[in-house]
């Protein structure tokens, strides 16, 4: 294949990335953002404003990624910027309990079916990390379940992963966690309803806990089989195990409770982030008050954070929790998400190109495979080339897709039914382009 003109770099991003590079190991904060998946160069971005991110270079791009996640109301939207504005104002962080991280929790426990308290945190991982760490310490017992292909942030315990479809104990995937740290994590395939019964069978008096995301995201979009949410709650209540539902990419996205509330499900515990903060870093976790209570100081499992529910998170976030409750954006974003699940299974049909258009709500990712993708198993097989090809072709005109094929794409509020037509047009030629490219 040939290629892409996109991936010779765009000049300013290409000299920022050279600067960031002298002081940032690989020029980034977080490794997604290298483009490591799809080759090429990161592009460095200047501004950002409701749909759209503009780079350094001064080219604009229609925004599927919202941060990953968090910008379902688009960027920089005037009520969110104007909270943060006048928190500001007041000072930025104190130390001490304030007023609005009252308001942000009851905003959290009025909207999420299951929370009926919960603590803020700074990141998605240390929410995960104290959600476990409550789990174990509730329980008094040490093993956890987590699924091959749900990422729970980057958790010594957590970062454990299994290339095989038997459950395996935990092998650790990044040096420097120990094989210690991650002995008592049990991986299982995702939505293996007879791995997670003989788990149970095996060993369920011992088990803590089970972390999933209800609906993956960090896959590509996979969704739970019927009975698999279902199955996870009724041997978790069955062997006093806590059930907990990592909603930091599915929570407040898929409906104003997430997934939770989507399928009708109550988790024991429930992780939040991405939108809960508003595109500040907060995080959150939350759940049953009798669990909750084990939290220091009204218990004695230890969490602390010196920048937790800091003035300004707490405003962007009380700010767009309020925005989406006052309006809901669900319906008008199932229905323009609708609109390009189908555009893209239309434009790759045409092109006599293998797609899985797979969806839930305003989260979708294009699969380059022949067979609809249930576990990491069945992602794994698509074609991650042809993947990179789609994207910088896309990137060629104007639309900033996740740099994976194992990342979920995110519909904002701030999109209209003519983005997702011009989204469409541009995956037409995309993959008409592949068609070229592979013939
Ligand atoms: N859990 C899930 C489901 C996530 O998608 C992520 C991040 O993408 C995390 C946890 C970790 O969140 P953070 O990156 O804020 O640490």
């Amino acid at each position: 294949m040939n290629e892409s003109p996109s991936r010779v770099p765009r000049p300013k991003s290409w000299e920022a990335l050279q600067r960031a590079l002298r002081s940032i190991p690989g020029g980034v904060n977080s490794p997604a953002r290298a483009f490591g998946a799809v080759g090429g160069h990161p592009i460095f971005i200047a501004s950002a404003h409701a749909k759209y991110l503009t780079d350094l270079d001064g080219n604009q791009y229609l925004d599927f990624i919202g941060s990953w996640g968090p910008m379902i109301l688009g960027h920089a939207h005037p009520v969110v910027l104007e909270a943060i504005a006048s928190a500001a104002a007041r000072g930025t962080s104190y130390g001490a309990p304030t007023e609005a991280e009252s308001e942000l929790a009851e905003l959290v426990i009025e909207l999420v079916p299951s929370v009926e308290k919960v603590r803020f945190v700074n990141s998605g991982t240390e929410a995960t990390m104290s959600a476990i760490r409550l789990a174990r310490g509730a329980t008094g017992r040490e093993r956890i379940i987590k699924f091959v292909g749900n990422y729970h942030g980057h958790v010594d315990s957590l970062l454990v992963s299994a290339g095989s479809s038997a459950a395996t104990l935990g092998v650790p995937n990044s040096p420097g966690v120990t094989v210690g740290t991650s002995r008592d994590t049990l991986v299982l395939p995702y939505n293996d309803i007879d791995a997670v019964r003989e788990a149970f069978a095996a060993s369920g008096d011992q088990i803590a806990a089970i972390i999933v995301e209800p609906v993956a995201g960090n896959m590509g979009l996979v969704p739970p089989k019927p009975g698999f949410l279902e199955c996870l709650r009724e041997k978790t209540i069955q062997c006093g195990a806590v059930l907990i539902f990592d909603e930091v990419m599915t929570g407040f996205r898929l409906a104003p409770g997430g997934a939770q509330e989507l399928y009708g499900i109550q988790p024991d515990l429930t992780t939040l982030g991405k939108i809960v903060g508003g595109g500040l870093p907060l995080a959150a976790f939350g759940g049953r008050a009798d669990l909750m209570d084990h939290i220091l100081p009204a218990g004695k499992v230890f969490q602390a954070g010196t920048l937790s529910g800091n003035p300004l998170a707490t405003a962007a976030g009380s700010a767009t929790l309020k925005l989406l409750k006052q309006a809901p954006p669900y319906d008008y974003l199932e229905s323009i998400s609708c609109q390009l699940e189908k555009g893209f299974r239309s434009a790759a049909e045409e092109a006599g190109i293998a797609v899985q258009v797979q969806r839930i709500g305003s989260m979708l990712t294009v699969f380059f495979a022949s067979q609809q993708i249930v576990d990491w198993v069945t992602a794994s097989q698509s074609d991650c080339q042809a993947f990179a090809h789609f994207f910088w072709g896309m990137m060629d005109q104007g639309v900033y897709l996740p740099c994976s094929q194992f990342e979920a794409m995110f519909v904002s509020r701030a999109m209209e039914p003519q983005d997702i037509d011009q989204t469409i047009s541009a995956s037409r030629r995309a993959f008409a382009k592949l068609r070229t490219m592979r013939s």
